[in-house]
């Protein structure tokens, strides 16, 4: 790339209209333009281009450029759909600018002008969209000293479209639970480089410094201004008072955050999808909602990674909370499921609403599978009826969406005798949705073109006019068998009437006939063996026809886009209906998986108790053979007082099974849910944490202590008596003193604060200790027999602490050779006759010695005589 400052005036007419138009879009974007048979980029956008598509980065000779030539890099304008949705996977946007004119006619320079933009966040193509979960697009947006911060993001393909307010520290956790596909943040324009033909930007928040590590895109700040918020967000949603919504929703004190935030994404939409939406985005969109982080179960992002709700610990989706409860049969309804398990609830009511469906839909286990049948046969009505709404539908998905729609009607006779509050508003299926199949029957060809341009998309007797043009069409080939009859009668030769797209109606004979043919035979074409003629009255035939198609097309045009006008006027009830049965799926759902892994209704209270009885983990569950888990009980409560419970056990005892498991009831539970356990009572938990010590934590390689006392730290912060913490091996990412010193500190502490409901695993038996001195804390432990020197796994948790680490069985059963066990019996001996010699020496030098020999001469541990503590 060159140096010297691009002077656009010296470059050729074509690379002038290029780099006009590029120099409008920022970073990461970039500029396909449309020359011939490819789409080719320049510059920057080429180089970049090449490496990302790995296609060869080739030269266009240009005098003034140094070095003589502009990188260069094309695509075929025929395959390029597969490229833009690698390049989108990568974060770009792509501009797609078409030539307006055909270059073969057109004198000069052909005009070119951008007609498409795709931006990973506001794909509206279904082809591009992954149907299992929503695509948001986000904008972010900070208060002067970035403590406070505005978020609002949308889903175009669904209309959705939510806000938010929010401290820094919940900043990461919110985001990344919304997992957006393209993250807005304020920026301002730096320079230009020499030689660079796009310019720099500079971010004003630096997302990372508050833990969210998805990427972001600079967005120029003057797109967050406020009064252009209030213009946006009134005319697309139709509100009057702005900020009466914003100070309704956040409080007399709000800095309207959320609001800026709003504004940025609908001015980010009018930008990119003008010429999709018409210049009309309202009508894409239906209400804003506006929420509190407080309404729903809080989880930080490493609570979620840890107990993989719909990512496992390597990022997959196979062996998932989600993948193991899954049993929707749409795809709306999977995106509805997995939003619950996102974000359980906390108001009572509204978990036990959704209990009530579930045991309305388990009793009547008759209809389960006309539920599903029908529920299977939908499409995606969400999605589509924002396709309506916007008048984008095509003619394809006008009739995917009629079928759905009847699908309801099966599902809506289906609920009759249901009464669930959550089922009912599908009873009744209103008039409008049967006149809007109606419609749509009568209309729409069976098979419809894909585009809406070619014709055939309209069915007969539909548009009388229409019906002239089709006959003349359809009648051609009648009117041509008839016409070959005669000819091949007057001629008394072989002949065949014939078309074909680039020569249109033609009469093709034998050569050997040549001099046969009559003066009104004009001869068009020569071949080897056959010879191809036209007359007077095919080209006037050919005339009418063509002539009938094109007004065919052009009619069937008309007729559909006032009619796509017309039906987009169903378009809120339709979407109205798509949720009813993305949910009614959903619940569905809940009460398949709760018959089939017999789960039971939890019982939820505002207590600060949990009981479980019999508690599975629902992942692991279903990985063993029937009847090979054993399940297990949890009751932490405050009377008798026991919030916090020391979990001890070997390794591969169990442990961090269990703790999973009585989150994931939890969690089921607060979605709704049955849960797997003969008996649940869960006093409402306002959040959930886990930790996973450091050296458990293999998913994402660190392995460092720092990140796990970080993620402490937060939780020491965030909790509340509310809370439910899991704490697994916590400390084991240091030496063992200091392992033992800061788990024991942290357990401490949470006994004499809040005394939130706890369980914390460790391999530190000396944590056992704490037992006795803080009366919310108790023993558990996993337990496992011993017998003929080996060690069996029971995986049952009971009262008590477990004394011994059985490391070595356990290397014994994972198949480490002989030798090697046999070493490390004999050295664990030595190990155990230097402490046990140690029993007999002064306790002082002991205490000072070694944490771990602070044994009484019955071998349990004294804690009060540990100088580390000081209690
Ligand atoms: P720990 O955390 O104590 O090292 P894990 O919880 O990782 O142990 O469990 C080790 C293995 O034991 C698991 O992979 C699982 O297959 C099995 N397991 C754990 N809990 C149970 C249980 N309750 N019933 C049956 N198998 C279990
Ligand atoms: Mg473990």
């Amino acid at each position: 790339m060159g140096r010297a400052e691009l002077n656009i005036e010296d470059f050729t007419p074509v690379m002038q209209q290029f780099l006009r138009a590029r120099q409008k879009l920022g970073a990461k974007s970039l500029l396909l333009f449309r020359m011939g048979d490819f789409y080719e980029s320049f510059f920057e956008d080429a180089e970049l281009i090449a490496k990302e598509l790995e296609i060869t980065l080739t030269g266009r000779p240009e005098q003034n450029y140094p070095g003589g030539r502009i990188p260069m890099a094309g695509v075929p304008a025929r395959a390029v759909k597969p490229y833009i949705a690698k390049l989108l996977e990568r974060n770009y946007k792509i501009y797609i600018a078409e030539q307006m004119a055909d270059p073969k006619t057109c004198k000069g320079l052909v005009p070119r002008e951008i007609t498409k933009v795709f931006t990973p966040g506001t794909i509206c193509d279904l082809d591009l969209l992954d149907s299992y979960k929503n695509n948001f697009i986000m904008a972010v947006c900070a208060s002067g000293d970035q403590t406070q911060f505005g978020i609002a993001f949308t889903d175009v393909s669904t209309g959705e479209f939510f806000v938010c307010e929010l401290p820094d520290k919940y900043l990461a956790q919110e985001i990344t639970r919304i997992q957006p596909s393209e993250i807005l943040i304020p920026a301002k324009l730096a320079s230009r480089k020499p030689g660079q033909i796009v310019a720099e930007e500079e971010c004003l928040i630096n997302l990372e410094q508050f833990g969210v590590f998805l990427e972001a895109s600079a967005y120029q700040k003057d797109n967050f201004d406020i009064d252009l918020a209030r213009q946006n967000l009134s005319s697309v949603f139709e509100i009057n008072s702005v900020d009466k919504l914003v100070k309704d929703s956040f409080g007399e004190n709000s800095e309207g955050l959320g609001l800026k935030a709003a504004g940025a994404v609908i001015e980010y939409l009018k930008e990119t999808q003008a010429l999709e939406f018409a210049n009309n985005i309202s009508k894409n969109f239906d209400v804003i909602k506006t929420y509190q982080i407080s309404e729903f179960m809080m989880m930080d992002s490493s609570t979620r990674r840890n107990l993989e709700l719909v990512k496992n610990l390597s990022g997959g989706n196979t062996a998932t909370v989600f993948s193991a409860m899954d049993r929707t049969s749409s795809k709306a309804g999977r995106r509805k499921l997995r939003s619950w398990l996102e974000q359980p609830l906390l108001d009572i009511q509204a978990i036990s609403a959704r209990q009530t469906a579930i045991k309305e839909l388990i009793v009547n286990a008759s209809e389960q599978n006309a539920f599903k049948a029908s529920l299977s046969k939908t499409y995606d009505i969400d999605r589509l009826s924002n396709r309506l709404l916007s008048e984008l539908i095509s003619p394809r998905e006008l009739l995917s969406l009629k079928d759905s729609l009847l699908r309801v009607v099966e599902i809506s006779s289906l609920l009759q005798n249901f009464n669930a509050g959550l089922l009912t508003s599908l009873k009744f299926v209103p008039q409008e949705i049967f006149d809007f199949c109606r419609v749509v029957e009568n209309a729409i060809a069976d098979e419809p073109g894909l585009t809406i341009t070619d014709g055939g998309i309209i069915k007969r007797a539909y548009n009388q006019e229409l019906d002239e043009y089709i006959s003349l069409v359809e009648d051609s080939e009648s009117w041509m068998n008839n016409y070959e009859e005669q000819e091949k009668n007057r001629l008394g030769i072989k002949l065949k009437v014939s078309f074909n797209k680039i020569h249109g109606y033609f009469i093709e004979t034998s050569r050997l006939n040549e001099k046969k043919l009559p003066e009104d035979y004009i001869v068009k074409q020569t071949m080897v063996n056959s010879i191809r003629a036209v007359t007077a009255e095919l080209q006037e035939f050919e005339e009418k026809i063509v002539h009938a198609e094109t007004r065919r097309n052009a009619l069937e045009y008309r007729i559909y886009a006032d009619l796509r006008v017309e039906l987009a006027k169903y378009g809120a009830l339709i979407k109205q209906i798509g949720l009813q049965v993305a949910q009614l799926d959903a619940l569905l759902s809940l009460a398949l998986l709760a018959v089939e892994q017999n789960y039971i209704c939890p019982i939820l209270d505002t207590s600060l108790e949990l009981d479980i009885k019999d508690g599975r983990h629902l992942v692991v569950e279903q990985k063993l053979k029937l009847g090979e888990f054993v399940p297990n009980d949890l009751f932490l409560s405050s009377s008798p007082d026991q919030k916090i419970m020391i979990l001890t056990g070997p390794n591969m005892a169990g442990k961090s099974t269990y703790m999973r498991q009585n989150a994931l009831i939890i969690i089921l539970a607060q979605m709704g849910s049955f849960v797997p356990a003969s008996f649940a009572r869960i006093g409402i938990v306002d959040r959930i944490f886990t930790r996973i010590g450091a050296s458990d934590d293999l998913s994402q390689g660190q392995s460092t202590f720092m990140v796990e006392m970080t993620e402490t730290a937060n939780i020491i912060n965030g909790m509340s008596e509310k809370s439910f913490i899991v704490l697994d091996e916590i400390g084991r990412g240091t030496s063992t003193y200091d392992g033992v010193a800061i788990a024991w500190s942290i357990v401490e502490h949470l006994a004499k604060n809040l005394q939130p409901r706890t369980i914390f695993a460790t391999h530190y038996h000396e944590l056992a200790g704490l037992e006795h001195l803080y009366p919310s804390i108790k023993n558990s432990q996993v337990l496992v027999v011993e017998s003929g020197g080996h060690i069996e796994f029971l995986h049952k948790v009971a009262s008590g602490s477990a004394d011994k680490s059985y490391g070595i069985e356990v290397a014994r059963l994972a198949g480490l050779p002989k030798s090697i066990l046999e070493r490390a019996r004999a050295i664990n001996n030595q190990l155990q006759a230097q402490k046990s010699k140690k029993l007999g020496m002064n306790k002082r030098d002991l205490a000072n010695a070694d944490l771990k020999q602070a044994i009484n001469d019955d071998g349990s541990l004294e804690i009060e005589k540990l100088p580390l503590f000081n209690l």
